[in-house]
C-alpha cells in the first residue's frame, strides 16, 4: 500500500516546519534507458533490503527540468504502507514505485492491494510494484488495471517465499475483480 503524496504532503509541513530544507536527492536513470526497465532496476535494488527488514521502500519515477528520467531514493516505510519522498522543485512525477517486504504466511503480497491503484489513480500518475515472490507489476493509474510485467522468479525473489498461497494469481485484475480479492 502507498500513501497519497497530497496527504504526505500536508504531514510532510506540519511535522517539519522548523527543519530548513534539505537537499533531495534524485538517482538519474543511464541514458536510453527505458521507463519499465528504470522501474525494474530501481526495485530490484530494494528487494534484498525490503526482504531482510520486512519493510516496503518507495518512491516516484521522474522527469527532471532537462527531460530526462530519473527517480527520489526510496523512502523507507512500513510493513505493508509506504510514504515516498517528495520531489525536488520542477521535477514531474510520471509513476511511483515500491516493494512489498518479505514473505509472510498470512500477508497477500504477490499483487497490487486496492490502495495501491487508487492512490496512483488520486495522483494522476502510474505505478511499478515488485512482489516477494519476484513478480513486477504494472499499474495504470488512468485505466485502472493492474497487469504483470512479468511473473514469480522474474525479479530478485524472497529466499522464503513459497509460490501458490495467495491462490492463482491472473495476469491483470482490474480495480473491480481487485477488489473482489
Ligand atoms: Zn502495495
Amino acid at each position: 500500500m502507498r500513501f497519497v503524496f497530497s496527504i504526505a504532503a500536508v504531514l510532510a509541513v506540519s511535522a517539519c516546519q522548523a527543519k530548513a530544507p534539505k537537499d533531495i536527492e534524485v538517482i538519474k536513470a543511464p541514458a536510453g534507458m527505458s521507463e519499465v526497465a528504470f522501474a525494474k532496476t530501481t526495485l530490484n535494488r530494494l528487494q534484498g533490503v525490503s526482504f531482510s527488514s520486512n519493510r516496503e521502500y518507495c518512491g516516484y519515477l521522474l522527469r527532471t527540468p532537462d527531460g530526462s528520467l530519473a527517480a527520489t531514493a526510496a523512502a523507507k516505510g512500513r510493513i505493508s504502507s509506504c510514504r515516498a519522498h517528495s520531489p525536488p522543485e520542477g521535477h514531474l512525477i510520471v509513476a511511483s514505485y515500491h516493494t512489498h517486504g518479505a514473505f509472510e504466511y498470512d500477508t497477500p503480497a504477490e499483487f497490487p492491494s486496492v490502495s495501491d491503484l487508487e492512490a496512483d489513480e488520486a495522483e494522476g500518475i502510474d505505478g511499478y510494484i515488485s512482489t516477494p515472490g519476484g513478480r513486477f507489476w504494472y499499474v495504470d493509474g488512468t485505466e485502472l488495471v493492474v497487469s504483470q510485467i512479468c511473473g514469480v522468479g522474474c525479479m530478485i525473489q524472497d529466499s522464503n517465499f513459497e509460490v501458490g498461497l495467495d491462490g492463482r494469481i491472473e495476469v491483470s485484475y482490474s480495480l473491480e475483480e481487485l477488489r473482489g480479492l
